[in-house]
């Protein structure tokens, strides 16, 4: 019954994963169907490579988050020292 409500009214995605700023993962809400976004922009099928790739990128995105922190406060620091 579920699959058939997608099948008439269209799958009801939600955002399920923030992988990067413009990579996301949806999952549908009545059936579980999983998408994301690939490296054109578009959207796709969540298969388990694409998994795989969101993995590695969402590490990706989190290290250069904690560079950019780390940045921040040395410059900080730099302008205290300015002082
Ligand atoms: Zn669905």
């Amino acid at each position: 019954m579920k699959h058939l409500h997608c099948k008439v009214f269209g799958h009801n995605y939600r955002v399920s994963r923030h992988v990067t700023y413009h990579v996301k993962e949806y999952t549908c809400y009545n059936c579980k169907k999983q998408l994301t976004t690939n490296g054109k922009g578009n959207l796709t099928e969540l298969t388990p490579k694409f998994k795989e790739i969101n993995d590695v990128l969402e590490r990706i995105h989190q290290k250069k988050n904690r560079i950019r922190l780390k940045t921040d406060k040395v410059n900080k620091d730099l302008l205290l020292f300015s002082h």
